[in-house]
């Protein structure tokens, strides 16, 4: 069945932005009717080509937002990089109706499977969010036992993803914790000054290494070393710190 789906996977084909949402001022969820969707697991991401009328295209990779219970629409989040090529366009001009190319679902290794009965922990930076959110999303469809935990490191509250449907998910769910990290500016009477991810923020609310957790460290190709370096010197097995790095410095 697995090879069945490969040639389906790795062919591009027309989708649909069927609507799309602001999730915060710079980014933004476009959700997509994909005719020959075989599927996707949490942590997967697709291939998006544009091609302009002279014939130039650019290709990027974006996380899979969504969980998938079988069918229905698959969502992309997009953080606009404000000197990039493509983000901006996918942010700021794409609109519902329009036609956008993409293959997929793609990736095996950062994946969470809801068979794997140990805790897990989520690390995001920025955007890095997105395929953490599908975990998130899945765990919750499945009502699936394994705890959760995400830090989740964002400049300022402003640019949290997804943030009403996380506190909405902590309250309903004892099983999720999620902790933010403010690195330029925190809410008002936030207990601690502005800092990037530390030793100090892994250890006091990420698991012990010794409950052998599935880690998951998502973001900026610089957010994603730092904190996988912090968790390995912690004492987590490093063959289970998995980590995607969406580039940039
Ligand atoms: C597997 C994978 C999954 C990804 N998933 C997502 C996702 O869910 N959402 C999302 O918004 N992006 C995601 N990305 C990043 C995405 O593919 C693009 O790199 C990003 O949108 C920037 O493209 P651009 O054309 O706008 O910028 P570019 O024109 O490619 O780059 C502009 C400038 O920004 C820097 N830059 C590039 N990427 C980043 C970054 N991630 N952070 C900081 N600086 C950067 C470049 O070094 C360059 O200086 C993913 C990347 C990978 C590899």
């Amino acid at each position: 069945m697995v090879r069945a789906a490969l040639p389906g996977r790795l062919s591009w084909q027309a989708a649909t932005v069927s609507a799309v949402r602001e999730e915060t001022p710079s980014a933004r969820t476009l959700i997509l009717d994909i005719p020959d969707w075989s599927g996707h697991l949490p942590g997967q991401h697709l291939d998006l080509r544009l091609t302009a009328e002279d014939g130039y295209s650019a290709q990027r990779s974006y996380s899979i937002a969504s969980d998938w219970p079988g069918d229905g629409p698959v969502e992309i989040t997009i953080q606009r990089l404000d000197d990039g090529e493509v983000s901006p366009y996918l942010t700021d001009v794409v609109q519902a109706g329009d036609q956008i190319e993409l293959r997929g679902p793609i990736g095996g290794w950062f994946v969470w499977r809801a068979a794997q009965p140990v805790p897990v922990l989520l690390v995001a930076g920025g955007s890095g969010i997105v395929p953490l959110m599908s975990m998130i999303r899945d765990r919750g469809r499945r009502r699936a036992r394994q705890p959760f935990r995400l830090i989740y490191s964002v400049r300022t509250p402003q640019d949290a993803c997804y943030a009403d449907e996380l506190r909405r998910r902590v309250r309903d769910d004892p099983g999720l914790d999620v902790h933010f990290v403010y690195t330029r500016k925190a809410p008002d009477g936030w207990p601690a000054p502005p800092k990037r991810i530390d030793v100090a923020t892994l250890n006091s609310h990420g698991w012990p290494p010794d409950f052998a957790p599935d880690v998951f460290v998502c973001g900026p190709t610089a957010f994603v070393e730092t904190a996988a370096d912090i968790l390995v010197a912690l004492g987590h097995d490093p063959k289970k710190v998995r980590t995607e790095r969406f580039g940039g410095k």
